[in-house]
């Protein structure tokens, strides 16, 4: 710890498993104010992860076995893909300190609550979260301490999760620079399609289609790509492995929204094709408008 804190730290031993973009950056905030927990342990499969956390020097302990990085912690975040989630909660309750906290930050709900579900324990309340922050980059070194800053954090808990522990979850993600709302997992999952899941989908989408295109068309994209198509790439950079789970973990939003979205594209192309420019001009200044919504609250 760098600073000595002016407010205790809410936990003693807080263990971080899968310290890559979001992993390293809660331990980042922690290491940085001191105001999370006395002791930071970041667990991860991979050889190399463990050895960059450990040359970063953002973690007290670094571990291979989660069981070991879970056994002693008073709250356990699992930071891995939305697809081992449950698997790894599975795997450290049994060894869980009663009474200590179990949370994620999985970008789903309802499909990692239903997983892990059968594994949960009476004495440990389970507090499902999503901070609504990111980049398209993944790994220890793509973290940093100031993530979270005035971004949301979404929080999940279930109907008999002991609201002082939600509490202290929510504390923490307050310590750590977000801002807080709780949400019922289902309404999480429709409100995630559509504001992220089926943006990327778009971008993955669109990258492929001109991907696809002849070789000198596709020369062209590259050359002339002009902001919008930037902007597609951008998002479509980020990790295959996280929006595969995702996208699998939230199939019946995100194809509803993606239906709802070909409906409204196909009102568009009617537009256009009839020279309707009523209709094209409101669906550009509804566009706008939300734009200005989002700079106006800080979260673009
Ligand atoms: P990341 O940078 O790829 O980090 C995940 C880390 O977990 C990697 O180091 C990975 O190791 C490790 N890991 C995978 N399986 C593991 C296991 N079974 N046990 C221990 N470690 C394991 O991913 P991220 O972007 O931080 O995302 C982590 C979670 O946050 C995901 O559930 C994602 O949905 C959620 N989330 C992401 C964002 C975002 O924008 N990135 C935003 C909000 C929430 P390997 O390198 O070997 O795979």
């Amino acid at each position: 710890m760098t600073d000595t804190p002016t407010v205790s730290p809410l936990f003693g031993t807080l263990a971080v498993i899968g310290p890559g973009l979001i992993g390293s950056s809660i331990l980042r905030r922690a290491q940085r104010d001191g105001t999370i927990a006395r002791e930071l342990v970041a667990c991860d499969i991979d050889p190399a992860v463990r050895q960059r956390v450990t040359e970063l020097g953002i973690a007290n302990r670094v571990e291979a076995d989660p069981l070991h990085a879970a056994a002693d912690a008073d709250c356990v975040i699992l930071c891995v893909p939305v697809g081992a989630i449950a698997t790894v909660g599975a795997q450290i309750l049994p060894v869980m300190k009663p009474g200590a906290i179990l949370s994620e930050v999985g970008s789903t709900k309802q499909s990692i609550i239903n997983a892990i579900a059968p594994a949960l324990r009476p004495d440990i309340p389970f507090v499902p979260t999503h901070p609504m922050a990111g980049t398209e980059y993944s790994g220890p070194d793509a973290g940093f301490a100031t993530l979270f800053d005035d971004r949301w954090c979404l929080l999940t808990p279930l109907e008999d999760t002991d609201p002082a522990a939600t509490a202290l979850v929510e504390t923490m993600w307050h310590r750590l620079g977000a801002r807080t709302r709780i949400m019922d997992p289902a309404h999480h999952d429709r409100v995630c399609a559509i504001v992220s899941h089926l943006p990327h989908l778009l971008a993955f989408t669109i990258c492929g289609t001109a991907d696809d295109l002849a070789d000198e068309t596709r020369s062209e994209v590259l050359d002339f790509a002009a902001s919008g198509f930037r902007d597609f790439t951008r998002i479509a950079a980020s990790d295959p492995v996280m929006w595969r789970d995702i996208f699998l973990n939230n199939r019946e939003a995100l194809l509803e929204m993606l239906a709802r979205f070909m409906e409204d594209a196909q009102a568009m192309a009617r537009a256009i094709r009839w020279g309707d420019e009523d209709f094209i001009v409101d669906r550009i200044e509804r566009g706008r408008h939300i734009r200005r919504s989002l700079l106006e609250n800080r979260q673009a």
